[in-house]
């Protein structure tokens, strides 16, 4: 990653940025730009380099921040219309972390509302174009994030995955996208979606920037009590040599995802790597049991945005029951009550016990297959989705079809467990093509360096 020094200045790498966001502006990648702070941020490292003072480790180093994480610079809108405007009085602790080290966030970056998607078309600010063809979709719900760093605006974005956010976009769009072990980062000030699931992670052009972004912002935060203490900046790492792969996982896939998949593992065995087939009959259940858990937890949520408290009002409006139904209808698009009614009805009394309750319990078998998967290998290779990226509004009228987008990247969220998107070529047509690495929990560290090892010895 490049940082500012004698040799580079902020002010040149912001001033850049920038410029190529905005020249990328019919991409839809930023909701907002920062550009006056920025630079004075910028100016202000400058002057301290000139002085010979200390800088941070990130010193200088733009990035774009998915709108989703509070932070008191701007407006945050989780790219939802129920939150415009919204003034943050806090500031997440992810962002607090990265710019105490200097870097510098040049605006906040294109999502599905409330991160609900895998497309980022349910954006109320309009979707982002993949950064290889500008009729398909940037995947989601970090769409912005995963093109602002894809099409080289900054050197990382930060994202959110609680079912595939950031590996899926990652993989559109030809950049590395790491979701950490639940806890391994705090989420006070992030917009929450699914508490149970929610982690903040990062988009880069490589493991090691990701690794120096985790040594940054990893560790206890007693504002977010699900927090762990820091293992990451103390994880001994181990150095893998069998990688895992699922028995089943290569059905159903677009025939370029598989023929990639399958030269990835050849090539894994050429270097001396022992590939072993694992059976997990239960992750078969991972995507219904995202898909009940995950919207009940949203319905959850969600239920704070009342037309009161936050954001936008309705208007032309006379009792208090009408202040909340009209601007909740108004406010919140299609996908996001679509979930609120879903959450609603498996928690309902009547139904909680047949799915709620049920879906819990499948979670728990997931979470033990792959704790018994872990004891035969050290990663667990697998494709990120079944298809590369789909044209814009293909699967917008089939929810169902968008949600399956989601069947092989969800199942490591319901364990916890991390999980890094590579770049692992293209199809014919251009389109990037990812593949994903997962590990056990807390072996974050280790992962990555698993990934910088492989991504040499190509
Ligand atoms: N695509 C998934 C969903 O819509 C994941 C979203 C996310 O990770 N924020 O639920």
């Amino acid at each position: 990653m490049k940082i500012a020094d004698k040799t580079t200045s902020a002010v040149q790498m912001v001033k850049e940025a920038l410029e190529k966001a905005k020249k990328y502006s019919d991409y839809h990648i930023f909701v907002s730009l920062n550009e006056e702070t920025a630079l004075k941020k910028a100016e202000e490292i400058d002057e301290k380099i000139a002085r010979g003072e200390k800088v941070g480790r990130l010193a200088g180093v733009p990035y774009a921040c998915k709108d989703n994480f509070l932070s008191e610079e701007g407006n945050t809108t989780a790219s939802s219309k129920i939150l415009e405007p919204f003034k943050a009085p806090i500031t997440a602790t992810a962002v607090e972390r990265l710019e105490d080290e200097g870097a510098i966030m040049i605006g906040r970056a294109n999502l599905d509302s409330f991160a609900h998607g895998s497309s980022t078309e349910n954006s109320y600010f309009g979707p982002t174009s993949n950064s290889k063809d500008k009729e398909r979709v940037a995947g989601g719900s970090s769409g912005g994030s995963a093109v602002a760093v894809a099409l080289d605006i900054v050197e990382f974005a930060t994202g959110t995955d609680t079912g595939g956010s950031i590996r899926q976009p990652a993989s559109f769009n030809g950049v590395y996208g790491f979701k950490p072990t639940y806890g391994t980062i705090s989420r006070y000030g992030v917009v929450a979606m699914a508490s149970s699931l929610d982690c903040v992670g990062f988009f880069a052009k490589d493991p090691e920037d990701i690794d120096l972004l985790m040594e940054v912002c990893a560790g206890q935060d007693p504002k977010d009590m699900t927090t762990l203490p820091d293992y990451y900046n103390k994880e001994n790492e181990i150095s893998a040599s069998k990688i895992g792969i699922v028995k089943g996982f290569g059905q159903g896939l677009a025939p370029e995802i598989k023929t990639a998949y399958e030269s990835e593992i050849e090539s894994l065995k050429s270097k001396g790597y022992e590939v072993i087939e694992l059976y997990m009959p239960t992750l078969k259940y991972a995507l219904p049991v995202y898909y009940i858990l995950c919207p009940a937890e949203v319905s959850s949520n969600l239920s704070r945005h009342d037309g009161v408290r936050y954001g936008f009002r309705a208007e032309g409006v006379e009792s208090l029951e009408d202040v909340y139904g009209k601007s909740r209808s108004e406010g919140f698009m299609p996908e996001n009550k679509r979930r609120i009614m879903i959450g609603n009805f498996v928690l309902s009394s009547g139904f909680y016990d047949a799915y709620y309750l049920k879906a819990a319990q499948a979670r728990t078998l997931i979470i033990k297959e792959y704790e018994e998967s872990f004891k035969k290998c050290d990663f667990i290779l697998t494709p990120v989705s079944p298809n590369p990226a789909f044209k814009l509004g293909e699967k917008t009228g089939d929810p169902l079809a968008m949600y399956m987008e989601d069947v092989l990247s969800v199942p490591l969220n319901l364990a916890g467990l991390p999980g890094l998107a590579i770049p692992v070529g293209k199809t014919k047509d251009g389109l990037d093509l990812g593949l994903q690495i997962v590990g056990p929990r807390r072996s974050d560290k280790s992962l990555l360096a698993f990934a910088s090892k492989i991504k040499e010895e190509k």
